[in-house]
C-alpha cells in the first residue's frame, strides 16, 4: 500500500508519454547493471525472479540497466547474457538495454520540468559533506538546467509499502531522503529515474529483487506515483553474505558465476532460497522443477543470509 500527500497525488499526474505494454497479472524482470560479472546474489535474484513469475504463469523480462557508462565493466555485459543462457533462463521479448533509451528519459525529465517537480542543482558531492539528506540549497535559486545535476522535489509524506518478505517498509520522504538526484551533472541518467520509467513502459507488475534495494523503493514508489503509473508488488529477497560478514558484490570482489558449474550452482541458489530440493539436471529442466516446487513462504524474511558464499 502506498500512502501518498493527498494535493500532491492528484495534482501532479503528468501525462503518460508512451503506450506501455500493457500489464498482465504478473510481469517480472531481472535488471542487471553490468558493472561486474553476476556472482552468487545475482543469481539468487534471477531464479527467484524467474521461479515467481513463472509459477504465476506471469512474464520474466531481462533489461540491462547501463546508463551508468562510466561504471560499465568490460566484458559484464557479455558474462550476463552468457549466465542468462547457461543457467537456462528464457526471458520473454527482446532483452532491453537502457543506454538506448536515453531519449525517452529525456522526455520523462521534461514532463517533470513543466509541472515544476524538479530543479537544477549545482552542488558538487563536496558541497554536500557528510549529510545524506540534500538540504535544499539549490531549490529556490531556479538555477538554468544545463551542465547542472536534476533534483525531484519531494513532498513531506510517508511513503510506505508492503513487502512480500520483509513486511510493511516505509520512509518520511523530506526528512529521511530529501529531494533526489534524477539526472547528475555530467549527464548521466540516475538509475531511480531510468528503473521507474521502464518498470512502467515495460507493464512491470511485480518487483523481486535484493534487499539492498529496499530503501530506493519509496523514492521509486514516489517517484513512480508523481508520474501517474500504478503500483507495484515488491519482494525484497535476502542478500547472501561473504564470510567476513559483507554482502556479495562487485566492490567486493564476489566471484564471477562460472558457466561450467552452472547445476552445481542452481542447486545452491535454490538450496539459499529454501525451497525444495531439485535434481541435478540440465539448468532448464532444474528451473522447471523448481518453479513447479516454487514457494514463497519458505524463503527467508530476514535481509542477510548468513552462509560464507563466495
Ligand atoms: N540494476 C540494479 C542492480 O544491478 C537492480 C535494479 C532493480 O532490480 O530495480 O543492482
Amino acid at each position: 500500500m502506498t500512502v501518498i500527500g493527498g494535493a500532491a497525488k492528484a495534482s501532479l499526474m503528468l501525462e503518460q508519454q508512451r503506450n506501455p505494454v500493457s500489464p498482465q497479472h504478473y510481469s517480472g524482470r531481472f535488471a542487471p547493471s553490468p558493472t561486474g560479472p553476476l556472482h552468487f546474489g545475482s543469481l539468487l535474484t534471477a531464479v527467484a525472479s524467474y521461479c515467481d513469475a513463472r509459477s504465476q504463469q506471469g512474464r520474466w523480462l531481462v533489461r540491462i540497466e547501463d546508463t551508468d557508462i562510466p561504471r560499465i565493466y568490460p566484458g559484464s555485459q557479455s558474462h550476463i547474457l552468457a549466465c542468462i543462457k547457461a543457467f537456462g533462463f528464457e526471458p520473454d521479448g527482446e532483452i532491453i538495454f537502457q543506454k538506448d533509451r536515453l531519449d525517452i528519459y529525456e522526455q520523462v525529465l521534461e514532463q517533470l520540468k513543466a509541472k515544476d517537480l524538479v530543479y537544477a542543482c549545482q552542488c558538487t558531492r563536496k558541497m554536500l559533506g557528510s549529510n545524506h539528506i540534500y538540504q535544499d540549497t539549490c531549490r529556490n535559486l531556479h538555477l538554468p538546467f544545463a551542465h547542472q545535476a536534476i533534483r525531484l522535489k519531494v513532498d513531506e509524506v510517508e511513503i510506505c509499502f508492503e513487502d512480500r518478505l520483509q513486511g510493511r517498509h516505509c520512509s518520511q520522504l523530506k526528512t529521511e531522503l530529501g529531494d533526489f538526484v534524477l539526472k547528475r551533472r555530467d549527464g548521466i541518467i540516475n538509475y531511480q529515474l531510468a528503473v521507474v520509467v521502464d518498470d512502467y513502459l515495460q507493464g512491470i507488475t511485480h518487483v523481486v529483487r535484493g534487499a539492498d534495494l529496499l530503501d530506493n523503493t519509496e523514492r521509486q514508489i514516489y517517484l513512480g506515483a508523481l508520474l501517474g503509473y500504478p503500483e507495484l508488488v515488491y519482494m525484497h529477497l535476502p542478500l547472501a553474505m561473504n564470510d567476513q560478514g559483507q554482502k556479495l558484490s562487485k566492490q567486493n570482489l564476489a566471484q564471477a558465476l562460472d558457466l561450467q558449474q552452472a547445476p552445481t550452482l542452481l542447486q545452491q541458489a535454490i538450496h539459499a532460497l529454501q525451497q525444495p530440493a531439485v535434481d541435478l539436471d540440465e539448468p532448464k529442466h532444474m528451473l522447471a522443477q523448481a518453479i513447479a516446487q516454487w514457494d514463497v513462504s519458505l524463503i527467508p524474511r530476514q535481509i542477510e543470509l548468513q552462509g560464507h558464499y563466495l
